[in-house]
Parts: structure tokens; C-alpha cells; sequence
């Protein structure tokens, strides 16, 4: 079975891009959901969290307090490192046994990693990288359409992600996602038939 990494910058598509291979019937493993679920509790992660940050950074429920955490990451250097230290091990393992799971005549799977390029950390896992493109100007214009995000929050985020022009030449394949839903639906087709083969 052949990996696919799926990435792109924030705003760009990589969400709906999964929601169509997923509609293909393609497996779709998404690092953001096992993050997610890891911070649901309860999590060794989050047990961990207790145990290196303090019980604090903990809401009443068990779960993470996010805006706290967020907080403590910005006035902090070396805390976003601990942060990772902790999730990423356990993301990328979940991510593996998952993709272990899957049924072995699978032809192809989608896991979708937002910091594919970012991290490095998936580099032996994947077969090919496939990014989805837009210009900055449109990232712009979905991200704020979807949440209250500024333009200057936007651009913010946009510079601390990997730069469009690194990212097209890491990549193997490419999705440019500038026009239509409709259009984005047949790019994904003929993918799908691309490495269904
Ligand atoms: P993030 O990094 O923030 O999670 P993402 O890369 O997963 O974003 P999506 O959530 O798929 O991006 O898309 C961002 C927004 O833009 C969504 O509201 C989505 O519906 C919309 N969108 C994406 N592609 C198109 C398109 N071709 N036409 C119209 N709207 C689109």
C-alpha cells in the first residue's frame, strides 16, 4: 500500500481535499484528529501534560486547557518544544498503527499531516507528497470567511508555515485549488485514478 502525505498551508483546501478522496472510498488518516483525540481525556498525553507543565494546564474535565497552554507556548520558548516532544511521538505512532490497520489490498492511503514539510517527521512513512496550492491572497480570504482571524493574525501564521515556493518544489504532486469546488472534485479524480494504478 502506498502512502500519500497530504499537506498544504493554512486556508488552502487540505481539509475539503481529504473530504473528497474520503468520498472516493481512499482511506484518509489526518494527524489533526489523532491529535485531537489524544487530547481528549483521558490520555497518557495529557497525564504527561499534568506532569511536566502542572495540573493547571489542565481544565476541570481532564482536557487540555487550550488557551492557557497557548499562552504559556507564546511567553515561553522552550515550552513549545516540551509540547511537541510529548504529542508528536504519540501523533505519529497512532498515525502508523492506523495505517498498519488498514485492509492490505488497500491500493493507496491519504494521511494528511498540515506540518508534513514543517517537521520532516513523517519522511519515512510516506511514498509521495501531494500539496494543496492557492495563492496567499485567497488563503486570506477563506480563513477569514470560515473565523474572525485578522488579516495581520492571517499573515502571521502564513509566515511561520513553510513558504509556498519551498513547498511546490518539495512536493511530488500538486493540487491547485484558485477555482471551483467542481474543478477541485475532478483534480481529485483524476488522482485517485492516478494512484489507484
Ligand atoms: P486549515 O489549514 O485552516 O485547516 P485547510 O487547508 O484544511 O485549512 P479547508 O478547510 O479545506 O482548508 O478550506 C478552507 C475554506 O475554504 C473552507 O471553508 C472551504 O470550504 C473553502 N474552500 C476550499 N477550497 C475551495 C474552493 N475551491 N472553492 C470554494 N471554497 C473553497
Amino acid at each position: 500500500m502506498r502512502v500519500i502525505g497530504l499537506t498544504g498551508g493554512i486556508g488552502s483546501g487540505k481539509s475539503t481535499v481529504a473530504r473528497l478522496f474520503a468520498e472516493q472510498g481512499v482511506p484518509v488518516i489526518d494527524t489533526d484528529e489523532i491529535a485531537h483525540a489524544l487530547s481528549t481525556p483521558p490520555s497518557p498525553a495529557l497525564a504527561q501534560i499534568a506532569q511536566t507543565f502542572g495540573p493547571e494546564f489542565l481544565s476541570e474535565d481532564g482536557s487540555l486547557d487550550r488557551v492557557r497552554m497557548r499562552q504559556h507556548v507564546y511567553a515561553e520558548p522552550t515550552a513549545k518544544k516540551k509540547l511537541e516532544a510529548i504529542f508528536h511521538p504519540r501523533i505519529k505512532d497512532t498515525a502508523i498503527q492506523m495505517l498498519d490497520a488498514l485492509p492490505e489490498q488497500t491500493p493507496y492511503a491519504i494521511l494528511a499531516v498540515p506540518l508534513l514539510f514543517e517537521t520532516g517527521n513523517y519522511n519515512q512513512i510516506i511514498d509521495r507528497s501531494l500539496i494543496v496550492d492557492c495563492s496567499i491572497e485567497l488563503q486570506i480570504a477563506r480563513v477569514q470567511a470560515r473565523n474572525g482571524l485578522s488579516q495581520h493574525e492571517i499573515e502571521a501564521i502564513i509566515a511561520s508555515q513553510c513558504p509556498r515556493k519551498a513547498r511546490i518544489e518539495l512536493a511530488d504532486d500538486i493540487i491547485l485549488n484558485e477555482t471551483t469546488l467542481a474543478h477541485l472534485q475532478s483534480t481529485v479524480s483524476a488522482l485517485h485514478q492516478r494512484y489507484q494504478d
